[in-house]
């Protein structure tokens, strides 16, 4: 039913999300701390020397080395979430059941780790829409470029919707009402990944 080139969307991910990161930064000024868009930076740093670097490791295990040794509450939570793919792509080809199945246990050892569930305005608001999405076009015998395609669709749907709640976890959860109105940017860049995957013809999706 059709494989993903993890290295293809790992590196269009690493160049939407630079694109992104100042826009990103911004939402985190307005409602938490504003250190996302430095975080962010540093990650990406890291990810492009772990792909690079002799010995360079595989593309979603570069990923989460990246994440995890960077700071943030963000950091470490992205750095789990890409684990969880990057033990699947080492299991075998990632195909619309395996990414699914990763993306869920992904989401939750995020929920297990940050105690977020849907509806607190967090990354958890995109991801588990996306591990949903998968499953179900998993069960329905899709194939994985058009998976993704769905994942990306509900992944940005719940990131859109993460404006109109207020915040339950992380910094933003500080300045309460501050914070409506505001897209959450650790469910935004989740949209982005989603988005950056590569879509049939190892082109641009949607
Ligand atoms: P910090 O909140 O420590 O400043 P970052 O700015 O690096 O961390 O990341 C903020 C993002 O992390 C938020 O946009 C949100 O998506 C996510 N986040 C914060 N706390 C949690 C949590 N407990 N569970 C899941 N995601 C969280
Ligand atoms: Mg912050």
């Amino acid at each position: 039913m059709g494989t993903i080139d993890a290295t293809a969307w790992v590196e269009r991910f690493l160049v939407a999300a630079e694109a992104h990161r100042a826009q990103l930064g911004d939402l985190d000024r307005q409602a938490g701390d504003g250190d996302f868009g430095t975080n962010l930076e540093t990650s990406l740093r890291r990810a492009r020397e772990e792909l690079s670097g002799a010995g360079g490791q595989a593309p979603f295990a570069a990923l989460s080395t990246a994440f995890l040794n960077t700071g943030g509450t963000s950091g470490p939570l992205y750095g789990m979430w890409f684990r969880a793919l990057a033990q699947a792509a080492d299991a075998g080809p990632l195909d619309a059941r395996a990414l699914g199945t990763a993306v869920a246990a992904g989401t939750d050892a995020v929920c297990r780790l940050g105690g977020a569930a849907v509806g607190d305005k967090t990354m958890v608001d995109a991801m588990r829409p996306a591990a949903d999405a998968l499953l179900a076009a998993s069960e329905a015998g899709e194939d994985v470029a058009r998976a993704l395609a769905a994942a990306a669709t509900a992944a940005r749907r719940g990131a859109d919707a993460t404006a109109a709640m207020l915040a339950r976890r992380g910094r933003s959860s500080y300045v309460g009402e501050v914070a409506r109105g505001v897209l959450d940017p650790g469910a935004v860049t989740v949209a982005i990944f989603f988005e950056a995957a590569p879509g049939p013809d190892g082109g641009a999706e949607g």
